[in-house]
C-alpha cells in the first residue's frame, strides 16, 4: 500500500495530495509535514503522480493514475477524505465562477482566504466509493505562491482534527459563512446527499 498511516482508530481520514501533472510541487509538503491527529487516524498519499496530467473529472483517472486512491479508499473506507490540488493563477476565474456548473457539469470553488479554494471532489469517485454521510472536500492551493500553501497547510491541520461532516460545517460556518452554505448546498442539489 502506498498511504502512510498517523494516529489509529476512528474516524478515518484519507488526504492526497500531488494527483497530477505538476501539483505535487505545492501540495505534497502540505501533507508531509502533518503529524497525527489527536484523535483517530490519518491516512496521507503525498504524491500519486508527478508527470501526466489527466483531470479527476475524467472517468479514466480513478482506474488509471488514481488507482492506489482507490485501493486506499477501499481499504480504510475512511469517513473523510479530501484532495489537494494546485491551479494557476490565471484559471482562478474559471474555478470559481458561477458559470462553472455549465461549462464542466460541477459546481464552483468557493474562495477561501489567500487563494485557497474549497470545492467538492469529482463526482467519478464521490457517487461510487462514499456513502452519504462522508465527507468528501476538494481544496485547491494557487501555485508558486507561497502565503497559499501556507495558509493550506494551516486548513490541513484543522482538517486533521476533524470528526465528521456535521463537525466540519460547525468549524468553517465560524469563519466562512457563505462558503460553507453553498459547499453543503453544492452537496444536496449536485450529489443528492
Ligand atoms: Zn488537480
Amino acid at each position: 500500500m502506498k498511504y502512510k498511516m498517523l494516529g489509529d482508530g476512528d474516524p478515518i481520514r484519507l488526504f492526497v495530495g500531488g494527483l497530477h501533472g505538476n501539483e505535487w510541487m505545492d501540495t505534497s509538503d502540505i501533507l508531509e509535514g502533518l503529524t497525527p491527529p489527536a484523535v483517530g487516524s490519518l491516512a496521507i498519499i503525498p504524491i500519486i503522480c508527478k508527470e501526466k496530467y489527466v483531470s479527476t473529472l475524467e472517468e479514466s483517472y480513478y482506474r488509471t493514475l488514481g488507482r492506489p486512491i482507490i485501493q486506499a479508499v477501499e481499504a480504510l473506507r475512511p469517513s473523510i477524505y479530501i484532495e489537494f490540488h494546485s491551479y494557476s493563477k490565471q484559471n482562478q476565474k474559471l474555478l470559481t465562477g458561477a458559470d462553472r456548473i455549465h461549462k464542466t457539469g460541477v459546481p464552483a470553488y468557493s474562495q477561501l482566504d489567500n487563494d485557497v479554494l474549497l470545492g467538492s471532489v469529482s463526482p467519478v469517485i464521490r457517487k461510487d466509493y462514499f456513502p452519504a454521510e462522508s465527507l468528501c472536500l476538494s481544496f485547491e492551493i494557487q501555485k508558486e505562491n507561497r502565503i497559499s500553501k501556507d495558509y493550506g497547510s494551516k486548513i490541513a491541520e484543522k482538517m486533521k482534527e476533524c470528526l465528521s461532516k456535521e463537525h466540519f460545517i460547525e468549524q468553517l460556518t465560524k469563519r466562512y459563512p457563505e462558503q460553507t452554505k453553498k459547499v453543503m448546498e453544492d452537496y444536496r442539489n449536485f450529489y443528492g446527499l
